[in-house]
């Protein structure tokens, strides 16, 4: 038993060997990856649940990697979170994001996700800033997606930046509502400006009424509160009917559109 023992530690001890050697050189093609421009944008359509008219796009990042390919974001963030690096890779995003916007004929608005990282960072507010300024994307059309996580430390910085941007005329959507532990007065004091309801409620609706019921919470506390509900994740025409009957002001999903790297079909990068 003893030898047994020994020998899954030994296992265990390549394993995490491996996994530590695997995310060094993810750090380190993802330095690369950074000055290569391999990091791309892809556009999903945000529509008006009534009129079907095209209110956003959400701005999604991938990486083209030379050897594996297109690589989502789940793969690669966390290891951009925890090292720091998403300071950098968020500001790229954030770039040729509202450079792309400014570009469009019919002016929608741009959705850009901002990890918790870069929110803590006292310096996150001055920098939005001057990118609107230097792609002139206005103000009113960019919309910053933050999960409720980015809320749960005592620094006062998030709030005081998500504070600022908004006075400037910057929206601001709460993102993967219903997933985290939000409280309604923490919601209330931090005025967002929409609300968006996370994937896993969507999928639900029709096999399980308690999302059914989740979504009609969330919808009518976004109503009273004076935000906007945004459902994700919509993939059939019984769901978006579900939504359009449960108030829902805005939807996203492949029903109308997947992430795709270009508008109007326009290739823009790669
Ligand atoms: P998210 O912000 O919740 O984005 C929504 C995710 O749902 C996206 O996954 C999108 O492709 C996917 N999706 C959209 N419609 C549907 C649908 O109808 N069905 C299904 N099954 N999925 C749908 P994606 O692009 O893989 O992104 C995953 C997550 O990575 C995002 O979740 C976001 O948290 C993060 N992320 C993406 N881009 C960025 C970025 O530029 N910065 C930061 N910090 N995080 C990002
Ligand atoms: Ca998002
Ligand atoms: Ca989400
Ligand atoms: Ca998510």
């Amino acid at each position: 038993a003893k030898k047994e023992g020994a020998g899954k530690i030994k296992v265990f001890r390549q394993w995490m060997l491996d996994k530590l050697q695997e995310s060094r050189t993810l750090e380190h093609d993802m330095a690369l990856a950074l000055v290569n421009k391999e990091f791309v944008v892809y556009y999903q359509p945000i529509v008006d649940s009534f009129s079907q008219e095209i209110y956003s796009y959400e701005a999604l990042i991938r990486w083209i990697h030379p050897q594996k390919g297109l690589l989502s974001p789940d793969s690669f963030i966390p290891v951009a979170e925890k090292t720091g690096m998403i300071n950098e890779m968020g500001k790229s995003v954030l770039e040729m994001a509202c450079r792309e916007a400014a570009s469009w004929v019919i002016p929608t608005k741009i959705s850009v996700n901002v990890s918790p990282v870069q929110l803590s960072s006292k310096t996150f507010a001055t920098m939005v800033l001057s990118i609107l300024n230097e792609t002139g994307l206005p103000a009113e059309r960019l919309e910053l997606e933050v999960t409720e996580s980015s809320l749960f430390t005592e620094s006062n910085t998030p709030m005081n930046t998500l504070n600022r941007l908004r006075a400037l005329g910057v929206k601001i959507s709460l993102d993967d509502f219903g997933t985290g532990y939000s409280s309604i007065s923490r919601l209330s004091r931090l005025a967002f400006d929409k609300i968006k309801i996370d994937k896993s409620f969507v999928h639900s609706i029709s096999t399980q009424e308690d999302a059914l019921n989740i979504i009609r919470l969330i919808t009518g506390m976004a109503k009273s509160l004076n935000m906007k509900s945004v459902a994700e994740g919509v993939e059939t025409q019984e769901q978006l009917e579900s939504l359009q009957l449960l108030g829902c002001d805005f939807i996203q999903g492949y029903l109308f559109g997947k992430p795709q790297p270009y508008i109007d079909g326009k290739i823009r990068y790669g």
